[in-house]
């Protein structure tokens, strides 16, 4: 696949530009190994333009702040419209530089990212505080102002997807921002940040850092102006936020992290459907989800037909080119992927898993992986415990609900959890016990712009999509105002109740 690449430089004040110290690095593509082209690397000196652009955009009376909310949201649908009209080149990007089947990024990752766009533009505008009974002679009221400058750093695995949950209800609330998109995978937030300006927002609004984790993205996380960190990737990178947070100036933080998610398979489920489900739980996006069901729990009754169905599924899985219409798996993101993987599962085999297919990489050209499952694991195993982020489904076997419960919440984690039954009751204690931020029923993976998504325990803090993404950007302003003393009596406490 050949498309032009058109944006390669950072992104500051709606201008592409270079680097302060004009480095640049190759982004891969990981179907071949090899250089799709040179990014201009931000670097310190470089966050500090962006954050000065995005101080600036957000000064009192600048063109932004003047805007209207509803004129905030009509940009933001207006950006969601000139995705959704370049969705091929944006999905060919996408591909080529993630590798994830084209098809997937044409149907599913580009459609998701303008539709949580058009979500929060119409929210935009519906954001209001409250009236208070306060005690005394006073009326109170609170008002929803946006928290400022934000920095925002994101994973490769969904990019231009994670791009618009954090975009959306940042501009929704009016807030500026600086984008770091993952070292893997600039493309498409350069092309994003290109039509961001097409759409009209005025300059310094959104910023876009291609950049390394340590370097840019620490820069921005421990910057002083900045007023807000939002983060998505690793727990272990998540805590290092933190405490940036913490080493500078006590900005908000907002994480979402890392999972071990268990999806657990009740003996009344219709079987076929069951491991059906669990597998694309599990392998959708090349078992790179955060949220992915990478701890299948099957009740014993049911266990040894699941396990050979799983195992077909898997058998029949195609993997290969991005590109090539048929291919359901791509590649992995990059080298240090597959590595990790390839260690988790020779850690399965060591430790006693049952092997029942897949268990190596595919050739040495590009990051592939075979598609693998294992049977028999046990609770203590590294593949039971630890993410794995790669196409690798263990199986585990349980007896009861109270057994099971115990086990789905034992781990660090708390991403999502999914129950299988045709029994309500059963769903409905299971999904009540487990301590995930969401829970599916006989369904997996149904993120929806409606829906507020985040962790439990470290799986993060905070809540992206749904109404309660905005309140990550927004801050609560209390204003309380003495009555005049002519007011009457009779008017204190009418306004009073
Ligand atoms: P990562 O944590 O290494 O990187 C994520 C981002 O953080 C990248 O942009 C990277 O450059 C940046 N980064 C790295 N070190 C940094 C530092 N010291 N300071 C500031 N920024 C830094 O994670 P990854 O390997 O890119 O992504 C995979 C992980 O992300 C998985 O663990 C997965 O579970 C998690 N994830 C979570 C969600 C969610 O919504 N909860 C979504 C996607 C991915």
């Amino acid at each position: 696949m050949t498309t032009q690449i058109k944006y390669t430089k950072l992104f500051i004040n709606n201008e592409f530009v270079e680097g302060v110290n004009k480095k640049y690095f190759a982004t891969i593509n990981p179907a071949t190994g090899k250089t799709i082209v040179d990014i201009a690397e931000g670097e310190k000196e470089d966050i500090e333009l962006a954050v000065e652009a995005a101080r600036e955009a957000f000064r009192r009376k600048s063109e932004w702040r003047q805007l209207s909310a509803s004129q905030r949201g009509q940009l933001i649908n207006k950006l969601a419209d000139l995705i959704n009209e370049n969705k091929e080149e944006l999905a060919t990007l996408e591909s080529l530089d993630n590798g994830k089947p084209f098809q997937n990024s044409l149907a599913g990752d580009i459609p998701f990212a303008v539709s949580v766009l058009k979500y929060f533009g119409g929210l935009a505008d519906k954001v209001h505080g409250q009236t208070l009974p306060a005690d005394g002679e006073v009326f109170s009221l609170t008002k929803k102002e946006p928290v400022g400058v934000v920095g925002q750093i994101i994973p490769w695995n969904y990019p231009l997807a994670m791009l618009a949950w954090k975009w959306g209800p940042a501009l929704a609330a009016g807030c500026t921002l600086v984008l770091k998109p993952a070292e893997q995978t600039p493309l498409t937030a350069l092309f994003a940040a290109a039509l961001s300006k097409q759409a009209g927002f005025p300059k310094g609004v959104i910023n876009v850092i291609p950049g390394y984790g340590p370097t840019a993205g620490a820069a921005l996380a421990l910057h002083q102006h900045v007023d807000k960190i939002a983060f998505t990737g690793s727990t272990e990178v998540g805590k290092k936020i933190l405490s940036y947070s913490a080493q500078s100036n006590m900005k908000n933080v907002s994480l979402e992290l890392g999972g071990k998610s268990p999806l657990v398979i009740f003996d009344d489920a219709d079987v076929n459907e069951a491991a059906q489900i669990a597998h694309d739980a599990l392998f959708s996006n090349q078992g790179q989800n955060c949220c992915a069901g990478s701890r299948t729990f099957v009740q014993a009754k049911i266990y040894d037909e699941f396990v050979k169905k799983a195992t077909e599924l898997a058998k029949s899985r195609k993997v290969g080119d991005p590109f090539n219409e048929t291919t359901q798996q791509g590649p992995q993101a990059d080298q240090p992927s597959i590595d990790k993987i390839v260690d988790l599962i020779n850690s399965g085999m060591n430790e006693g898993a049952k092997l029942q297919t897949g268990g190596k990489r595919i050739g040495d050209v590009g990051y592939f992986v075979e598609p693998t499952v294992f049977s028999d694991v046990k609770d203590n195993m590294r593949i039971a415990k630890e993410e794995i982020f790669g196409p690798v489904q263990s199986i585990l076997k349980f007896e009861t609900m109270e057994e099971v419960i115990e086990r789905a919440n034992n781990t660090d984690y708390g991403l999502a959890a999914g129950v299988i039954t045709k029994d309500i009751n059963r769903a409905l204690e299971f999904a009540q016990a487990v301590r995930a931020g969401t829970v599916w029923v006989n369904t997996y993976n149904m993120v929806l712009p409606q829906t507020p998504f985040g962790g439990y325990k470290s799986s993060g803090m905070g809540r992206e999509l749904g109404p309660d993404a905005l309140e990550e950007y927004l801050e609560t302003k209390t204003i309380t105002i003495m009555f005049h003393q002519e007011l009457s009596e009779n008017s204190i406490s009418l306004i009073k109740t």
